[in-house]
């Protein structure tokens, strides 16, 4: 099956979902459903390890600083929107939050400690959450730091302090946690030195990577910023083969993505791009965005988007049918 593009402006104007019915799960047992649908290149190490179902909290690109508006981009607001998501993710009992990158921005030309404190205004506000929450680093977040400045002042639970990539278990699904804000030399992006276009996940990372889907015990999900689908400016340029990477392994079901502000949605080769919309856009609470995921113990996933993120169900393909409907990539 060649890659769905979904143009989701077009789901714009539908009426935001705010709650996902309850669903009957599978009974079927969760290793025979693995079995089936990895293939025999994996199986789950612990079969029962799967709850019944369970959810986390998604939210991408509030660009937070004290700054005014430009166009449309209400940097002030994001805190307020931050609230608000923080709030209801916790009424919907999500077991953990991830941030998508770009938590905060900054006004032209400040200085370096103003800078630091629109990230700790806006990581104050997102850990009120209280629970597991994670971080994936965005362009915007080194526009006047650091990647150390940024790892300093900010929390991923668990994690080791100063990782911008990384990996951790929950609810029988490994989610890896990439960073793509590398040049095409292998620079790091720091204190906007950077063309924000020149967007790599470069050969350490990716040999990292290699080796933490190698040895995943369990189904895969990824969390990063720039985009691994599609074909532009605000896509990760080496994507086709850090694809190639998902797919070999046979264990990837889904890439939850932000950095492209108007949302996108991509299914290749099994493999799910689902870009959430971005958090700044737009003045009002009802321009904000962030989604719960559902994930179901047949795999599929439930996404259900507030105010204007687009809710949408992530079906399971198994391994098989993917191979079969495996398509030359043109990016
Ligand atoms: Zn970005």
């Amino acid at each position: 099956m060649p890659p769905v593009g979904i143009d989701l402006a077009r789901r714009a104007a539908a009426p935001t979902v705010w709650r996902v019915d309850r669903r009957d799960f599978l009974k079927a047992s969760a290793a025979a459903l693995f079995g089936l649908a990895l293939g025999d290149r994996w199986r789950l190490a612990a079969e029962d390890s799967l709850p019944a179902g369970w959810r986390f909290g998604l939210v991408t690109d509030p660009h937070y600083a004290d700054a005014d508006p430009k166009g449309t981009r209400f940097y002030r607001e994001s805190i307020g929107k931050m609230r608000e998501a923080v709030d209801r993710l916790r009424a919907e009992r999500v077991a953990f939050l991830a941030e998508l990158g770009d938590i905060k921005d900054m006004a032209p030309g400040e200085a370096e400690t103003r800078t630091l404190s629109h990230l700790v205004a806006i990581e104050r506000e997102f850990q009120r959450f209280g629970g597991p929450a994670y971080h994936v680093l965005g362009n915007h977040d080194m526009d006047n730091l650091s990647k150390v400045q940024v790892l300093a002042h900010i929390t991923n639970s668990r994690i080791a302090a100063g990782r911008s990539y990384y990996a951790f278990s929950h609810g029988g699904i490994r989610f890896v946690t990439v960073d793509t804000n590398f040049m095409h030399d292998g620079r790091e992006y720091d204190h906007g030195n950077f063309d924000w276009r020149d967007i790599h996940l470069p050969p350490p990372e990716l040999d990292w990577l290699r080796s933490e889907l190698a040895a995943a015990a369990e189904p895969v999900i990824i969390f990063g910023h720039q985009r691994f689908d599609g074909d532009g400016v605000v896509q990760v340029v080496n994507r086709a083969e850090v694809r190639e990477v998902f797919e070999d392994s046979g264990k990837v079901l889904a890439v939850f993505q932000g950095h492209d502000h108007k949302g996108a949605y991509s299914l290749i080769n099994g493999i799910h791009y689902y870009t959430l919309r971005a958090v700044i856009e737009g003045s009002g609470p009802e321009n904000n965005a962030y989604a719960v995921v559902d994930v179901h113990r047949d795999l599929a996933l439930t996404v259900t988007g507030y105010r204007r993120a687009v809710s949408m169900e992530l079906a399971h393909r198994t391994a098989s049918a993917a191979a079969q409907g495996r398509t030359p990539q043109n990016s």
